[in-house]
């Protein structure tokens, strides 16, 4: 399943179509209905760890004020360019706001307001809009303006292209596509940037007292409560980067070490958002490796709550060496060698 950085990537993807109008629909989804979505606009995207939202609404009819102080402006730009609001059509254009702007600065600040937020807010609450929850698979995705391309065959010896499960085009050409995603309408998104890997407003006192717990440490990391966005591919770079031995619990580390495990992940979760940003890929050291940096060899195990998802877990036993004692009960999961 695609961990916060690359939820946060496909809502960079989404941005750009914010303000344009849906012109057409496709897909395989059966959750909902895409036909629903034609003629609406993409009016805002947000993202909270693995979950992304897009919201949509009726396009409002151009007013007669805004007629009369842009008479005969054109509402096709270039694609993205500006902000939600080109898609409404009563926004001034650039050129409109430089010659404007020292006659009547109030509007103009006014216009600024309304530019920066993604819809004219009073018209949603007449025309609501309405949202979609996007939750990714294991391969889910989102792709601008292309289809994914097979780039294997399957078991058949067939090169089939992946299905798409919602295809969206966009009145400037462009188009949007899902891949294998659950898509569910919801009548507001859910986001809790306190609990949010990615957010600069993540509640770090918070994330530190959850690893104070009497838990598994790799248990905690996936608790998406207190690390929204965190999934199982930073969980292990970030215990391999901390030196912590997977099924260490919170409460025997030293409080360095838990403060080590929080700065990696947050480090961790950024720097891989970057590499995504500037399409590079990211050097892992111990996810699915057979040996760490150092060479020694890595260990591999099952581990999850016992109510829990079990998750593959890597670890060097040298350099995390175990903090468990001794007299400890053996752990949920299963280990292979
Ligand atoms: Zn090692």
């Amino acid at each position: 399943m695609p961990e916060g950085p690359s939820v946060k990537r496909f809502q960079l993807l989404c941005t750009p179509f914010v303000g344009q109008k849906v012109t057409k629909v496709g897909g395989s989804t059966k959750q909902m209905n895409p036909e629903e979505l034609k003629s609406l606009m993409l009016c805002d995207t947000q993202v909270h760890g693995k979950n992304l939202f897009l919201a949509f609404g009726a396009i409002q009819e151009v007013t007669s004020d805004c007629r009369n102080q842009s008479p005969g402006r054109s509402s096709d730009g270039p694609a993205g360019q500006g902000t939600a609001a080109s898609g409404v059509g009563c926004f001034p254009t650039q050129q409109e706001k430089n010659e404007g702007a020292p006659s009547d600065p109030e509007r103009h600040l006014q216009e600024e307001e309304q530019a920066s937020s993604p819809f004219l807010k009073a018209d949603a609450d007449e025309h609501p809009w309405k949202w979609l929850h996007f939750h990714f698979g294991l391969y889910g995705s989102i792709r601008a303006n292309e289809f994914a391309r097979a780039n294997k065959a399957n078991k058949r010896g067939d090169w089939n292209d992946p299905i798409p499960r919602l295809v969206l085009h966009f009145n400037d050409q462009g188009l949007l596509v899902f891949y294998n995603c659950r898509i569910r309408p919801c009548s507001s998104p859910t986001t809790q940037p306190a609990t949010d890997i990615l957010s600069p407003a993540f509640d770090q006192e918070q994330a530190l007292a959850a690893l104070c717990e009497a838990t598994p440490v790799c248990y905690t990391l996936l608790d998406q409560r207190y690390f929204s966005g965190l999934g199982n591919v930073i969980k292990n770079e970030v215990l391999y980067l901390a030196r912590i031995q997977p099924l260490s619990l919170g409460s025997l580390l030293a409080p360095s070490d838990r403060q080590s495990v929080l700065g990696h992940a947050v480090r961790f979760s950024l720097e891989w958002l970057n590499s995504k940003l500037k399409g590079e890929r990211l050097h892992l050291q111990i996810y699915g490796k057979d040996r760490c940096p150092s060479g020694h060899e890595v260990q591999k195990g099952t581990f999850g709550p016992r109510d829990g998802l079990k998750r593959l877990t890597w670890w060097c036993p040298q350099c995390q060496p175990c903090r468990l004692p001794e007299e400890m009960p053996p752990p949920h999961g299963t280990r292979d060698a």
